[in-house]
């Protein structure tokens, strides 16, 4: 039997199931430099983060999808603007995507068919007479 008074995992232990540190930085607008943690999270969370209804900057559940900015006071963070595209930048490979190695072939299939459609610009020599 343990003393211990078991008590639930608050919504952040059950969110955020790993965090390991990167050796990747970012440099913010104003100059300074941040390193970057590895967020391991909950696939709710994630669901929520793609949905916009939680700040992809401090993590903050948001009570609409996608606002203006961050509700909370201390991050402000403007999730409508650029939640989906640094997520896509910060998540990349976290997402199921089965359309990558599609897109992928689709894209070399493409660049095939413009180099075969390119037209040859041949230019005869003519000849000296
Ligand atoms: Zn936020």
């Amino acid at each position: 039997m343990s003393d211990r008074i078991w008590v639930p995992p608050t919504e952040w232990e059950r969110g955020v199931q790993e965090i390991e540190p990167t050796t990747r930085t970012r440099q913010l607008e104003d100059g300074r430099v941040m390193s970057e943690s590895r967020l391991t999270l909950s696939p709710e969370w994630m669901d929520e983060l793609w949905k916009g209804y939680r700040c992809a900057a401090c993590l903050e559940q948001q009570i609409e999808a996608f606002p203006e900015v961050c509700r909370a006071p201390w991050c402000s963070y403007p999730i409508k603007a650029e939640q989906t595209r640094q997520m896509q930048i910060d998540f990349v490979g976290q997402q199921p995507n089965p359309m990558t190695g599609f897109s992928l072939e689709r894209e070399l299939e493409h660049l095939e068919r413009v180099r075969h459609e390119k037209k040859p610009l041949m230019t005869v020599p003519k000849k000296i007479t």
